[in-house]
């Protein structure tokens, strides 16, 4: 009998000693080819060698430098890397350990600096397991159920997701999800009381769905209209994973504050929120903190990390294999039929099924007869995301199509 609370859902029954790149090794010997990556995590793949080095390095320095305390000497170099990195409206940083917490000061920063008590979210967010960020999370009412009350001054507004959507009834969709923010901010939160509205740029566990353009244009003008902040949350999409070093950078827009984890630091718990200056300067002094923030082994983590992703073609693969992929799952598609949808930028791609059913059942079939490791996303569990480690090779990606094909036939 397990001593381990049975609150984690289980994606497998694994037990895993190490991982090299794509692949995790298990207690029995096997070797399975990671399409989770620690869900949207391990950038740089298992133990990337240079991480391994500088985490190891900096363990031998610190192992914490409290930043109340005293200031360690990466907390500054990590800053400037991250001002080069993150979109030009952003040049002042903030640390933590977790995504969650991350969104979580991103709401207290921006209510910090308007004055203002309420933020909008989107249908299909999620944010993170805090009571506050459960209440902006939407995507799924496991993630909230039996956990109320939840903060209040947080609410939702329509995202357009566009899937089954014909063409030319894209724009009307839309412009219907505008219109309903334009009556959300009539109706329930003014703009003088809203402080910030935060979006994923790509859906993550609402299903991998890339914001229409015109739609998060138009969220973005309607903030600047009033003047609302606009939090962009890149905890999953950010650090390469959607083919550009954010997934803003596939817009025309440019967000107030930008929240980071998951692949900032290749595995080791970290995550940054970065802002305008004269937001933080409006923050004051002690209002937020935390005992971990800026650890100094997460920064030498995140510093390894930048600088492999920041390599001269590493973006250039993340590309490739991503149009590999999706190529890949259209020809799958063309020959088995029951993709309801085909999406995704870079390597965070997603592929729609009718049946939640269907998905179990292949991301069961790739994992006992291919040892591949795949997970679902979405409200209704019904779509596959594919989110390897940004350094997966074309063989990889050629094995794990291979596993679906087979997959779909075996399930059909
Ligand atoms: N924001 C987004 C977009 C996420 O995908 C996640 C986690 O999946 C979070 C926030 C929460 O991150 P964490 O699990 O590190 O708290």
């Amino acid at each position: 009998m397990s001593k381990l609370a049975p609150v984690w859902s289980k994606v497998t029954d694994l037990e895993v000693t190490h991982g090299k790149g794509s692949w995790v090794f298990t207690t029995d010997g096997e070797e399975y080819l990671d399409f989770a990556a620690g869900i949207a995590v391990v950038s740089t793949g298992h133990s990337h060698p240079k991480v391994v080095e500088a985490i190891s390095t900096q363990a031998g320095r610190f192992i914490h430098a409290q930043v109340n305390t005293y200031r360690h000497d990466l907390l500054e170099p990590l800053a400037e890397k991250l001002d080069t990195i993150t979109p030009p409206s952003i040049n002042s940083f903030f640390y933590s350990n977790s995504g969650a917490e991350i969104t979580e000061a991103s709401v207290k920063l921006a209510k910090q600096a308007t004055q203002r008590p309420n933020i909008i979210v989107f249908n299909g967010s999620f944010h993170g397991r805090t009571h506050l960020t459960m209440a902006m999370t939407t995507s799924k009412t496991i993630y909230r159920a039996g956990h109320a009350p939840l903060p209040a001054g947080i609410f939702p507004a329509a995202f357009p997701d566009l899937s089954g959507v014909p063409a030319d009834k894209h724009d009307w969709v839309v412009d219907h999800c505008l219109e309903l923010l334009d009556y959300l901010l009539k109706s329930q939160t003014a703009p003088e009381e809203t402080a910030a509205m935060i979006l994923e740029p790509v859906l993550g566990e609402g299903g991998y769905i890339p914001a229409p353009a015109r739609f998060i244009e138009g969220v973005v003008e309607r903030c600047r209209a009033h003047g609302i902040l606009f939090i962009a949350d890149e905890v999953q999409s950010g650090f390469g994973r959607t083919g550009k070093m954010f997934a803003v950078e596939h817009y025309n827009i440019e967000p107030d504050i930008i929240c980071m984890a998951k692949g900032i630091a290749s595995g080791f718990p970290f995550s940054a929120l970065g802002a305008r200056a004269d937001l933080t300067a409006k923050w004051p002094p002690g209002s937020h903190g935390g005992t971990y923030g800026g650890n100094p082994i997460g920064c030498a983590a995140a510093l390894a990390t930048i600088d492999i992703l920041t390599a001269p073609g590493f973006l250039d693969n993340v590309n490739a294999r991503g149009e590999q992929l999706r190529e890949g799952l259209h020809s799958i598609n063309q020959d088995h039929g029951g993709f309801t949808d085909i999406r995704g930028l870079g390597l965070m791609n997603g592929v729609q099924f009718e049946q939640p059913a269907r998905v179990a059942a292949i991301i069961k079939h790739a994992l006992t007869e291919s040892r591949v490791i795949l997970m679902n996303a979405g409200t209704y569990g019904n779509v596959i995301r594919f989110m390897p480690p940004l350094v997966v090779t074309a063989d990889e990606i050629d094995t794990v199509l291979g596993a679906i094909r087979s997959a779909m036939k075996a399930t059909a």
